[in-house]
């Protein structure tokens, strides 16, 4: 089984996963956007089942009624989400030491809140 390993900027904070990944995907919400500081978000989720913390656990934020997003707690890398009672949590692909191991499906959510300079950034 392949397994990926993650982690913050400041490297404190550490995780890894066993499971299959699902659902990878791209969102531009407003929330997405002042998280991290970029137009888009790469997300992909893992079962909490083969999923841990391995080294410290992140700080957590209450972005909205049902979601806590997940940052280190030293340097506030952004590095994942969870709903209240799911059973898997949101990763950021770019916080995957290879987020090149994880393509990003077709989804695009909240597409529309994209700044009008994305595609011009792509085609570079
Ligand atoms: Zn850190
Ligand atoms: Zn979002």
């Amino acid at each position: 089984m392949v397994e990926y390993k993650g982690g913050c900027l400041c490297g404190e904070t550490i995780f890894t996963a066993n499971g299959e990944p699902t659902n990878p995907h791209l969102c531009s919400c407003t929330m997405c956007q002042k998280s991290s500081g970029a137009p888009t978000v790469a997300w992909v989720e893992f079962s909490l089942d083969s999923f841990q913390w391995t080294q410290n656990k992140p700080a957590l934020y209450r972005s909205s009624q049902n979601t806590q997003r997940c940052f280190c707690q030293k340097c506030g890398g952004f590095l994942g989400a969870i709903n209240d009672g799911d059973s898997s949590i949101f990763i950021t692909i770019a916080s995957l030491s290879n987020p090149d191991s994880i393509i990003p499906g077709k989804q695009h959510s909240y597409k529309e809140h994209m700044p009008s300079w994305w595609d011009v950034l792509i085609l570079r």
